[in-house]
């Protein structure tokens, strides 16, 4: 069946590679590149630009560079290997762009930012990157920024609520068309852009807390939130986000089921996407690559899913929340 994807770090891992010799259609190194894709039956992909961590330059033996510069880098390096790959796969930049090159027989690749720390405070900035073709951004990531606070397991910072930067970005960024991700925020943060946000909004790649503690995760509370709202949460491959356990290195499709399930049974079917983080996360993994995602449409019907709630799950819930939030 055919699916949308929210998250993958997958532009990255290829950088850190070897950007010249590896290429997004035949990767060696990532789980995810555009034949196993198309293997798949792919719709869509977002690919996220992560920024490169203070001192991972000095970890690889390479000069530092510029968030700004890196930004540009590995969008240019995404669009490269798009064109390259045009009779099977487009860029999207909202709703009608992937049904146009769905109806063409092609996949679509969505730019995506993780870590608004590269907006600097700035709301041209902010506007730069929508320009440049970036449409969904991850507020935070594991760290403090000019939007807010990360989640965390200190109480105080998970409390902490958006900046008054981050509330007035996050409403520029709807009013722009950008989509909002709240996986990586606080928990005040996630309240704040439920209250402020005019359309829906969506965590790309957490689970359910009641099922495996990581902070990373979403309370019941916060599901049912993401349920009124008509926003989404994609479920992540991550043995650490999935398992009672979070040391446990292993991640079944079963498992991620059971996270569909319980987030499906508390804030409704339609708030249930797929954002698989892979190329992000490391373990045992039974869904390795993309092109085995059949494993989890299995793992759903075992689950008591029907078929229209599968593709839900798949694409027609996450093909919603764009077409009501990106242009
Ligand atoms: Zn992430």
């Amino acid at each position: 069946m055919q699916f949308i994807d929210m998250h993958c770090d997958s532009v990255w891992t290829m950088f850190m590679q070897d950007p010249d010799i590896a290429n997004l259609y035949n990767s060696k190194v990532t789980s995810v590149d555009f034949k196993r894709m198309k293997k798949g039956g792919q719709l869509v992909q977002f690919f996220a630009v992560c920024l490169m961590p203070e001192g991972c330059e000095r970890e690889l033996g390479i000069e530092p560079i510029p968030w700004c510069y890196f930004i540009r880098l590995l969008r240019e390096y995404l669009l490269r290997n798009v064109l390259e790959h045009q009779d099977i796969i487009e860029m999207a930049y909202n709703g009608d762009d992937i049904c146009r090159n769905m109806k063409n027989g092609k996949m679509s690749a969505i730019l995506s930012m993780e870590d608004g720390a590269a907006v600097d405070g700035n709301l041209d900035t902010l506007k730069i990157y929508y320009d440049m073709g970036y449409r969904a951004l991850t507020l935070t990531w594991n760290f403090e920024n000019c939007f807010g606070a990360p989640n965390s397991k200190d109480p105080a910072i998970m409390k902490k609520g958006l900046s008054s930067f981050g509330l007035e970005a996050v409403e520029y960024m709807q009013e722009l068309g950008m989509l909002v991700d709240v996986s990586h925020l606080s928990e005040g943060g996630f309240y704040d852009v439920a209250r402020i946000c005019k359309k829906p909004f969506a965590a790309t790649h957490s689970n359910a807390i009641a099922l495996c503690p990581h902070q990373r995760n979403l309370t019941d509370a916060q599901i049912r939130v993401l349920g009124e709202t008509g926003s989404v949460t994609g479920l992540n491959f991550g043995p650490e986000f999935l398992n009672k356990d979070i040391a446990c290195k292993k991640s079944t499709a079963a498992l991620i089921a059971k996270h569909a399930r319980h987030i499906a049974d508390t804030g409704g079917i339609e708030c249930v996407g797929i954002g698989g983080d892979l190329d992000g996360i490391e373990g045992e993994l039974e869904i390795s690559d993309c092109s085995k995602i059949y494993l989890l449409e299995d793992a759903l019907k075992k689950e008591g899913f029907s078929e229209d709630d599968i593709e839900k799950i798949f694409y027609k819930n996450v093909l919603r929340v764009i077409r009501d939030t990106m242009k």
